[in-house]
């Protein structure tokens, strides 16, 4: 599309989970959201059906596979990956890559970075992350927090091979301080945890996330949703548990009983976390052991967990975005928009084909 070029998207414009506006028409113009029709315009390209904020992925890696860091053109073709899914909005939960070129393609996805990961030495993948002692917690945090996008990585559970299960990474009294020096400087802190026992410390230390949260129990979900801390479930990723709990199974028994429990209560763990009012998001944790491109099979995850159809929809759309910082389908915001064939509140697998992804007011998909 030239810059003079103009979209016209008509059909149903879903613009809040609960569509009170009932817009059913907007315009791009200059690469930006108008729902005023622009006098004389030449050249107006149409495109019909149902559109949405383009997708959030709030836990994806760039710039990262199996094995640790991967070259440029690997990241490149991860981030096609997400935009050719709608996912047009990324929260990076952790990379050892320097991906800061991508901020400068308008035709890839916007990313929100959470630095690198930051770990406990031995207790989480090879070639990821920052390995370090509690008490360099804080400086570590600090710089993560500057180079990221207002957003800190923490490992806050892996398996300890001594114990031979699952266990917390940090004492509680460097999360507190680690996570006050981020909120000092702007960001917001999230952990990896999968087991129960990190959480209490963690929430109690004022954390704002947890992604995975496979070891939410009820005793911990009042206290999740009194002090508004999300959770990330990466359902797409949980799925995995048991093959890796049979890879485990001779040399961790424990920790491969303990991985199959969590992942047997997967669904209630969620559903009871949604219930109670704790705000969950949609994340894939692709880039690690999976492939990008999930963002639709994570929302059915949801979907299938007991979250309504709509508000699995707003976990990647206009509720991800306000937590995020970003506008959804607002006058004058970059028009990154994905439109569908069929009406995604009615059944959410539709998202899995979008008919036109628009990223900056241009159609790449
Ligand atoms: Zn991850």
């Amino acid at each position: 599309m030239s810059d003079h070029a103009v979209l016209h998207v008509k059909g149903r414009v879903l613009t809040g989970p609960k569509d009170d506006a009932g817009r059913d028409e907007l315009w791009v113009v200059g690469g930006r959201i108008t729902y005023d029709r622009p006098a004389a315009a030449r050249d107006v390209r149409t495109v019909e059906g149902w559109a949405l904020p383009g997708l959030v992925d709030a836990h994806c890696h760039v710039g990262l596979d199996a094995h640790g860091p991967v070259p440029d053109d690997v990241s490149e073709k991860q981030a096609l990956t997400e935009r050719e899914a709608g996912a047009l909005l990324l929260r990076d939960a952790g990379s050892p890559s320097d991906t800061r070129w991508i901020d400068d393609r308008d035709d890839l996805p916007k990313i929100i970075r959470a630095g690198r990961h930051i770990a406990r030495p031995r207790r989480y993948i090879r070639n990821y992350a920052h390995e370090i002692e509690p008490e360099d917690l804080v400086a570590h945090v600090a710089r993560e927090a500057r180079r990221g996008d207002g957003w800190v990585k923490l490992v806050g559970d892996w398996i300890d091979r001594d114990l031979g299960d699952l266990s917390a990474c940090w004492p509680r009294e460097a999360a507190e301080a680690a996570i006050a020096e981020a909120h000092r400087l702007g960001a917001r802190v999230t952990a990896h945890c999968f087991a129960e026992d990190s959480l209490r410390d963690l929430v109690e230390a004022g954390i704002d996330c947890i992604e995975h949260a496979t070891g939410l129990t009820e005793d911990l979900i009042p206290l999740f949703a009194e002090r508004g801390v999300a959770i990330v479930p990466t359902l797409v990723n949980i799925a995995t548990f048991p093959d890796l709990a049979a890879g485990g199974e001779a040399k961790y028994p424990r920790w491969s009983a303990h991985m199959r429990r969590l992942h047997e209560r997967r669904y209630d763990t969620v559903r009871a976390a949604h219930d109670a009012g704790i705000p969950v998001y949609v994340g894939t944790d692709a880039g690690g052991g999976l492939a990008h491109g999930l963002v639709a099979g994570e929302v059915a995850e949801l979907v299938t967990a007991g979250i309504p159809p709509v508000e699995a929809l707003s976990a990647t759309t206009w509720a991800a975005r306000a937590w995020l910082g970003r506008p959804g389908l607002d006058e004058g915001a970059p028009a990154d928009l994905v439109v569908y064939e069929a009406d995604p509140r009615t059944d959410v697998r539709v998202l899995a084909g979008p008919r036109r992804v628009v990223l900056n007011g241009r159609i790449v998909a």
